[in-house]
């Protein structure tokens, strides 16, 4: 069987939730998901690029639309080379300054510290108004990103 992965992962790649908020938000998770696995917030070293897992690399210009994916894989080098610390990058296409973080992603990603993870959450969505309970507890904006190994 394989396995599935939700990760909620704060907008902002430096920002995490202090331990009350955290414990809340996985509260809420917990008793939306009663059938997952394991739900955690894991708290990373550095920041860390979180992704669907396949088709990631379908990346395309948040201005212009432009398809990135040739340049994007140089793009994550430079990137991974500060520890992901700069996500700065200007378009290759449109030359506009923008970050790693807010390209188009076709599939959803995004880089963070931290992330609340549920492990086989049972089910494979999660509605907005759930969504945004969630991201109530935990005091920030979140983006949903599902994985499928
Ligand atoms: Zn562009």
């Amino acid at each position: 069987m394989s396995d599935s992965f939700l990760r909620l992962v704060p907008y902002d790649p430096h920002w995490h939730p202090d331990a009350p908020a955290a414990a809340a938000a996985l509260k809420i998770v917990s008793d939306l998901f009663p059938l997952a696995e394991h739900v955690a917030v894991e708290y990373e070293e550095g920041v860390m690029f979180f992704d669907a897992g396949a088709n990631t690399e379908s990346v395309h210009c948040p201005f212009c639309g432009s398809d990135l994916e040739d340049w994007w894989g140089g793009a994550m080098d430079r990137a991974a080379a500060s520890r992901f610390e700069d996500l700065s990058v200007t378009t290759p296409c449109c030359h506009k300054a923008s970050s790693l973080n807010d390209l188009r992603y076709v599939w959803p990603a995004a880089f963070g510290v931290c992330a609340l993870t549920v492990v086989n959450p049972g089910v494979a969505s999660l509605a907005s108004e759930q969504l945004r309970t969630i991201e109530q507890a935990m005091g920030a904006p979140l983006k949903a990103i599902w994985q499928h190994l």
